[in-house]
């Protein structure tokens, strides 16, 4: 079967009434974006659904490209043909003829977004139904609980369009539809998980790394450019922050006391994030903590740490066990990168017994001795901004951001 056009299928997207067009419109750049090596593809868009003719291009090839963009609901290949009452029937038939051995079962289900079309949705079923079985008489039956294929037929004004197989888009909701927020990327398991999670519901990120030379290495930083490259598969290009965060910990382990070293680096981090959040117009912070996961990431200790800003911090996998973000991980394939053995600036300095239970006028006592902002300031100062255009090593090729 030679198939000519794929369709897509929106999501939630569809619910959105007032802001659709937009909606469609940053899935559709997207989409193009993720179709720039195919170049004889073409997409078409409509309120309900998109559409890309395939022109020769390999069908299987696309749809492994496209499947995982956020905003798709699914997708399936299909045939596009006329109204005509006996062409859809010849075209079914030839349809289940290339699948001959392969299914013994099937259903037909029509939709009719057409009204005016002179078959109802049952009456197509039906003739459809029954031109195959005549035509396959010992060879197919239906089964309209579990059929091997169904043959969905789409009647739309202007074509009818037949498709067998329904494959699962990505979900969520299209890239840059919820607006921009910083990502606080470490080199751990954790944080690029929540970036691909906040890109799924739509956001557009930018990355936030803290490091701490001569305390931490060039590789380690070299591993979080690695994980940013993975995110830059969605975003389409990167912004990577990388703050110089050695003076700022080295004071912190010099007037803190001990105990409370973790809580303040902590609060330092999230004010020196919140400041860059603000040079770049980003609304919101997000960071890969689990509640209980680690002493800073008790309900007590955020609530010490979060005390220093009013921005939203997001936390995408605040109810998540680590087995399960280890899956994400795998799934989203920065496991083995995350994996990878180079310290991270917190490791680096955490205390033997960091407190689980951090008292916030303590913390706050305690900082008060010390004067951060200056040294806040110069470290978003000397902040060094890495951009990552994804595929430019390859290809060369405009990046997602000049098409919106
Ligand atoms: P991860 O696996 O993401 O490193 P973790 O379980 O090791 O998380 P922590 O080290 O306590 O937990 O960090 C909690 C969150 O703080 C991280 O998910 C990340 O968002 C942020 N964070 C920690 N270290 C850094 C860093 N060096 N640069 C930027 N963000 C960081
Ligand atoms: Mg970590």
């Amino acid at each position: 079967m030679k198939f000519d056009h794929i369709i897509i299928r929106y999501g939630e997207i569809s619910t959105k009434k007032r802001n659709r067009k937009s909606f469609v419109d940053k899935l559709k750049n997207h989409i193009r974006w993720a179709l720039r090596d195919f170049k004889a593809a073409k997409l078409q868009a409509s309120r309900e659904r998109m559409y890309i003719m395939l022109n020769g291009e390999d069908h299987q090839k696309i749809i492994d490209q496209i499947k995982g963009v956020y905003g798709i609901q699914s997708l399936s290949p299909a045939l596009k043909i006329g109204r005509d009452i006996e062409e859809i029937k010849a075209a079914a038939l030839h349809y289940v003829d290339q699948l001959s051995g392969e299914i013994e079962t099937f259903k037909v289900s029509t939709k009719r977004s057409d009204k005016d079309f002179p078959y109802d949705t049952n009456e197509m079923n039906h003739l459809l139904g029954g031109h195959l079985l005549r035509n396959k008489d010992g060879i197919l039956k239906v089964d309209v609980k579990k059929p091997d294929l169904d043959l969905r037929v789409e009647i739309r004004k202007e074509a009818v369009y037949l498709s067998g197989e329904n494959i699962h888009g990505a979900g969520g909701l299209p890239f840059g539809s919820s607006g921009k927020a910083m990502l606080m990327l470490s080199g751990g398991i954790d944080s690029p998980v929540a970036g691909f999670l906040s890109m799924k519901r739509g956001l557009e990120i930018e990355c936030i790394h803290f490091y701490s030379p001569p305390f931490t290495s060039e590789r380690s930083k070299q591993k979080v450019m690695d994980l940013a490259e993975k995110l830059a598969l969605v975003n389409g290009s990167m912004k990577v922050h990388i703050v110089p965060f050695t003076e700022i910990q080295v004071l912190i382990q010099k007037q803190i006391p001990e105990n409370y070293t973790m809580t303040s680096t902590r609060r330092l981090m999230l004010r020196i994030a919140d400041a860059i959040r603000e040079r770049e117009e980003a609304l919101a912070i997000i960071t890969g903590e689990s509640l209980g996961q680690v002493a800073s990431q008790t309900m007590n200790s955020m609530f010490a740490i979060n005390e220093v800003i009013s921005t939203p911090v997001l936390r995408p996998l605040i109810a998540m066990d680590k087995l399960e973000i280890i899956e994400l991980a795998k799934q989203y394939d920065t496991f083995e990168i995350s994996n990878q053995p180079y310290e991270d600036c917190c490791t680096v300095f955490t205390p033997a017994s960091p407190k689980t239970k951090p008292k916030l006028e303590k913390v706050q006592y305690y900082e008060s001795f010390v004067d951060f902002d200056k040294l806040i300031e110069e470290a978003v100062e000397k902040t060094e901004i890495r951009k990552l255009h994804f595929g430019e090593k390859a290809t060369g090729e405009e990046s997602i951001e000049d098409l919106f």
